[in-house]
């Protein structure tokens, strides 16, 4: 594959995202001809369900996808390549300019349409212990197992709520773990619930009866990770007021997920939609943003698993390269996803408990070092950063933002210029005059 070789470079179609929705919308835009840059921090396409690595067998699904992208010459597919920030565009390109880099160098990405596919990341919420090596989010734990950790033989504890804790159970055990609690903060009535709805998505339904875990409880949460330097037992809230705790030697905990709307919003595009509560990226029917030349897609719009990820790629991708009737022929399936998201979405409600994990000196956040007590005497998300420092660390509080929304109910505001820290050599050669002009971003 072979990398742009100035600090500025043009396509007709710049999808940010190889997850499902990248890839689906590259491969419903492949055959209008238009030249196609898909671009993923990850160091393989995939995202976060086809996440590869050398613990992993994609699945079929997966595979068909590698290999049909193989099959274009117009898709130019860029890993390891993050969105720092926004470039500058030319008078005749239709959508904003981004700025692009690797680990070699940065460089103006110019295009006439964008899809975003930036997809979802977990939602972690802070709890004592929380920080001790040994705690994970879920995904995260999949994610680490996936790129070759060796759990053999270890004690794992996985808590949280949602259907990804059995995945990552199932995935956990398959590597020779010993999953001791899944910890699911929902009731029974809810997973019954859910489970109950499944026969209108037979294969769903027969994956869930693959993931069933004999370790599962329900209405059950955590409240504490404890050990010495490594995480050594977890204290586990069981109903209203019973109480167990386990030993372990890895916790692993993951409350939902949050969309990846950061790049979005840096552009102008709107939140919205009822799949994510309102903080996905809103659509129309054609899956394009309020900002002209921008489309999004996948669960960076909500949140309702990888086939709904796929359609709206695929409608994205239509879209953006003028095949509208090919986009409107993908209602009907799009429809289908978006119940079983809704299911999924009311299956899963949220105990009060969880916001009242934390203790005063809990960091809430981990790369600036607040704990919970410094914020909670604060009004707001730009209150905590001026007095706090929270959020203006690495992570751009993209951990900790997410979680002070769901603790105290703050907005985050839409990044500026810069969505991550970026080399000083990417900004030199390639940002924007304006960005320039101003001095360095503040955090
Ligand atoms: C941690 C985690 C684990 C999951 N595991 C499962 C599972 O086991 N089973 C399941 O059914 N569902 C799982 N899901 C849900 C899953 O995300 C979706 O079903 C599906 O992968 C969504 O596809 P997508 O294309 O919308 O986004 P994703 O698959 O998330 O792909 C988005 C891609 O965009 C990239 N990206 C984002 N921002 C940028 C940027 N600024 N620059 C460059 N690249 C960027 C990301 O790195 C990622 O590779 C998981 C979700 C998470 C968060």
């Amino acid at each position: 594959m072979t990398q742009p070789s100035t600090a500025h470079d043009h396509c007709d179609l710049l999808i940010i995202g190889a997850g499902p929705a990248g890839l689906a919308a590259a491969l419903a835009a492949a055959p209008s001809g238009a030249s196609i840059t898909i671009v993923d921090d990850n160091p393989q396409p995939g995202g976060q369900i086809w996440r590869d690595g050398p613990a992993v067998v994609l699945p079929d699904l997966a595979q068909h996808y590698h290999k049909a992208l193989a099959q274009h010459t117009n898709i130019r597919l860029l890993n390891g390549t993050r969105v720092v920030g926004l470039g500058d565009p030319l008078p005749q390109d239709k959508a904003p300019a981004l700025l692009l880099e690797d680990a070699d160098r940065g460089w103006t990405q110019r295009s006439h349409r964008i899809v975003l596919c930036t997809g979802a990341r977990e939602l972690l919420l802070p709890f004592p212990g929380w920080t001790l090596p040994g705690v994970t989010g879920a995904g995260g734990l999949q994610a680490l197992i996936k790129a070759g950790l060796e759990v053999r033989s270890q004690r794992i504890v996985i808590a949280g709520t949602g259907p990804l804790l059995l995945a990552v159970a199932a995935i956990a055990t398959k590597a020779g773990a010993t999953v001791v609690r899944v910890a699911e903060q929902a009731p029974w009535s809810a997973l019954a619930g859910f489970a109950a709805q499944l026969v209108r998505w037979p294969a769903k339904a027969a994956q869930a009866l693959t993931l069933l875990n004999p370790s599962l409880r329900a209405s059950t949460h955590v409240l504490a990770a404890q050990g010495t330097g490594q995480v050594q037992s977890v204290r586990l809230r069981k109903g209203l007021q019973a109480e167990e705790t386990l030993d372990c030697d890895r916790v692993a905990c993951g409350f939902g997920l949050v969309p990846n709307t950061e790049l979005g919003q840096l552009l102008g595009c709107a939140l919205g939609g009822p799949l994510s509560g309102g903080q996905g990226l809103a659509v129309d029917a054609q899956m394009r943003t309020c900002v002209p030349g921008v489309y999004a897609a996948g669960e960076c719009t909500g949140f309702g698993g990888s086939e709904r990820a796929l359609v709206q790629g695929a409608m994205a991708g239509h879209a953006a390269a003028g095949q509208v009737q090919q986009a409107e022929a993908l209602r009907p399936q799009l429809a289908r996803w978006e119940a079983f998201g809704q299911t999924l979405q009311a299956s899963f409600p949220f105990n009060d408990a969880l916001k009242t994990l934390a203790a005063p000196d809990t960091l809430v956040c981990r790369c600036e070092d607040v704990p919970y007590g410094a914020l909670a005497a604060r009004q707001g998300w730009i209150d905590a950063k001026l007095h706090t420092r929270c959020g203006m660390g690495a992570c751009q509080g993209r951990i900790c933002g997410a979680a002070t929304r769901h603790l105290f109910g703050w907005q985050t505001s839409a990044p500026r210029h810069l969505l991550t820290p970026a080399r000083i050599g990417t900004l030199t050669t390639c940002a924007p005059v304006s960005a320039k002009a101003s001095g360095p971003p503040s955090g």
